[in-house]
C-alpha cells in the first residue's frame, strides 16, 4: 500500500531506528538527518516517515506531508542558521537526475557558493 515501509529501503531503516543517522529534526510525520556523504558545509536530509519513492509521488499521494517535508526544511536551515545566508534545496528524482535512495528526499544544502544553474 502507498506509503507503508518497504523492506529492503534505506531510509525505511532510519525511520525505524534500525540503521542509525545523526538525526537533526523529528517530527511525527516527518525525519531530518545528516547526509553520510555531504556535499556541503551543510547538507541535512528531510524524509518524510511513510515510503514513497519520490517527491512527486508523495505530493500525489499525501500532500499534506509534502507540505511537512518543505516546512522541516526550512525550519533545518533556520536551525543549522544558514536560512540567512540562503540554501538550496534539492529533490533528486530518477537515477538520470542522480537520485540513488528511492524514499523521497530533500537536500538542504547550504555552506558555500552554491552554483546555478546546478551540474
Ligand atoms: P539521492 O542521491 O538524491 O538519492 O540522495 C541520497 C543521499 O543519501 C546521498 O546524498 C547519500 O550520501 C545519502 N545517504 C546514503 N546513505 C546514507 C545514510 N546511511 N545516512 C545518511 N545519508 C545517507
Ligand atoms: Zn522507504
Amino acid at each position: 500500500m502507498a506509503g507503508e515501509p518497504q523492506a529492503d529501503c534505506l531510509f525505511c531503516k532510519i525511520v525505524s531506528g534500525d540503521v542509525p543517522a545523526t538525526i537533526v529534526r523529528e517530527t511525527e510525520t516527518t525525519v531530518a538527518f545528516r547526509d553520510i556523504n555531504p556535499q556541503a558545509p551543510c547538507h541535512v536530509l528531510v524524509i518524510p516517515r511513510a515510503h514513497y519513492p519520490d517527491a512527486a509521488s508523495l505530493a500525489a499521494g499525501a500532500p499534506e506531508v509534502a507540505a511537512d517535508v518543505l516546512r522541516e526544511a526550512g525550519e533545518v536551515a533556520a536551525g543549522e542558521q544558514v536560512d540567512g545566508q540562503g540554501y538550496r534545496l534539492v529533490f533528486n528524482t530518477g537515477a538520470g537526475a542522480g537520485q540513488t535512495v528511492f524514499h523521497a528526499h530533500a537536500h538542504v544544502l547550504a555552506g558555500r557558493g552554491l552554483a546555478w544553474p546546478p551540474g
